[in-house]
């Protein structure tokens, strides 16, 4: 795995400074958000669907032991394996034990974010595999050697130039930009032949149906049913949240899936697997193995504040609605999971230390909750996060903030709970602090409050109340 390099701060003001990924990170808007408004408004029953398909998450989540064992005996009655890995390493030690043992020389992967979570790719290049993903975005930025920068979308940050850098040796500035036809073709030219020589897939899952043993995926490309039909053998790779109960289940969840992440009704493909191929097949893998990994998540299953966010369907509709992720993209939060639903779900599977920017990292506004397919309620788990960042919480999350930001909200606390102390309190600062206010704003404040100016203006403080003003106002009416 990637080392945790959250940093988010210096990362979002680079991304900030970019006027290419600034430019170009606005489709997630205008391609995205918008485009599942518009399918949303076009499908009558849309918040029947959201409910039910949070009804069917919180089932799921309720009752996960019962589902992933009756997953497990289908996926086995199907004539695959199964095998559940405690955390990213055990799951890679896993893939590359099998890689060796099966003689693998090149594996295909099909897009996957929790094999990114084990940083497989370079793992299995580290050990001779020829390993080239397939998904043309995830190609984008492997041959960038970058980290996705979207949930759906991992190159979304590159302009067409920037990829035809990447597929063409021979492309040189100033070089016509080819479209985006024409460089999906050069992938493919490339691709084709990897395709036919692979011996091993990867893929993620969609989801993983229990009551048939089946996985399904989404794809536009269709690498993801090459992925399952060419190379001898498949391995999936799932979160252990990953499941639902039925195929009844799977219907719902597509239809809110897909709409939310592209606004497409139906991507180009859902591809169905139902394990290894069967005698009387004549496509298919001679092997088929799941690996089903935990790797901190439950951790979220056994917080009850936090479980909500194994909900997720990793729609990537949070990161399109954020105005924060809109504007710092996604390399600034540091980890696989980039947005809203990243800044709860990182901190709490790598450990809130290495990430404790990133539930502040939201103002708030309520556009992640009102996007998500499945309702759940991120300002509500962000701001649970920064209370045990602030104050520390039993085993769950450490506490980081410092005594000094601790006196200060303590400080702010006891101004705010009583009424004299509010009125002396804003009396004082209002002194305090008019010298170096100008036309009404405070344009720079001193430390320990400068970093709340350093970017913004802040509204002077009245030298008295509201109430205080209105008493002295109807007096004087009076
Ligand atoms: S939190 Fe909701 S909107 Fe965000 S990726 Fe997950 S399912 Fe989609």
């Amino acid at each position: 795995m990637k080392p945790l390099t959250v940093n988010f701060r210096s990362k979002a003001a680079l991304t900030l400074a970019d006027a290419q990924i600034q430019q170009s990170i606005e489709h997630v808007y205008t391609g995205f958000f918008k485009g599942r408004l518009t399918a949303a408004g076009e499908t009558p029953d849309w918040e029947n669907l959201r409910t039910k398909g949070k009804a069917i998450k919180d089932h799921t989540i309720a009752n996960l032991d019962y589902y992933l064992g009756l997953l497990t005996d289908n996926v086995e009655k199907n004539g695959g394996s199964v095998f559940f890995a405690d955390d990213a390493e055990e799951a890679r030690q896993h893939i590359l034990d099998l890689a060796h043992k099966l003689k693998i020389k090149t594996v295909i992967k099909s897009k996957s974010m929790v094999s990114e979570e084990m940083g497989l790719a370079e793992a299995m290049t580290d050990e001779g595999f020829e390993t080239v993903e397939t998904d043309l975005g995830e190609y984008i930025i492997q041959l960038a050697n970058e980290t996705p920068y979207h949930l759906i979308a991992p190159a979304v940050h590159k302009s067409r130039a920037d990829v035809a850098r990447l597929l063409d040796d021979d492309y040189k500035d100033g070089d016509r930009v080819p479209d985006a036809t024409e460089l999906t073709m050069m992938a493919r030219e490339k691709l084709r032949g990897v395709f036919e020589r692979a011996d091993m897939s990867v893929t993620g899952v969609n989801f993983a149906v229990a009551e048939s043993g089946s996985i399904a995926l989404v794809t536009n490309e269709g690498n993801g049913r090459m992925s399952t039909t060419v190379p001898r053998v498949h391995v999936a790779v799932m979160g252990m949240e990953k499941i639902v109960p039925s195929i009844q289940d799977l219907s719902t969840m597509l239809r809110i899936l897909i709409r939310s992440a592209t606004g497409q009704r139906i991507s180009t493909y859902v591809t169905m697997v139902n394990g290894k191929r069967k005698p009387d097949e004549e496509e298919g893998p001679e092997e088929f193995h799941l690996v089903i990994m935990n790797n901190g998540r439950q951790k979220l299953l056994e917080d009850p504040q936090l479980r909500e966010s194994l909900n997720c369907i990793r729609c990537g509709a949070c990161l399109n609605a954020c105005p924060v992720y809109r504007k710092v993209g996604g390399h600034a939060y540091g980890w696989v999971y980039p947005g809203p639903i990243g800044a709860i779900v990182t901190p709490v599977l790598t450990g809130l230390k290495d990430a404790d920017n990133l539930p502040s990292a939201s103002s708030l506004c309520g556009a992640c909750h009102d996007a998500c397919p499945v309702k759940i309620n991120i300002p509500r788990m962000l701001l649970e996060l920064r209370y045990r960042t602030a104050e520390g919480s039993t085993d769950k999350v450490e506490r980081t903030s410092s005594a000094k930001e601790r006196g200060i909200w303590k400080a702010w606390r006891m101004g705010m709970m009583g009424r004299k102390r509010f009125d002396i309190g804003s009396r004082i600062a209002s002194i305090a602090l008019k010298p170096l206010s100008r036309n009404g704003w405070l344009k720079k404040a001193p430390p320990p409050l400068s970093g709340w100016t350093s970017t913004r203006d802040f509204p002077v403080i009245a030298a008295s109340s509201l109430k205080s003003r209105l008493k002295k106002r109807s007096g004087d009416l009076k």
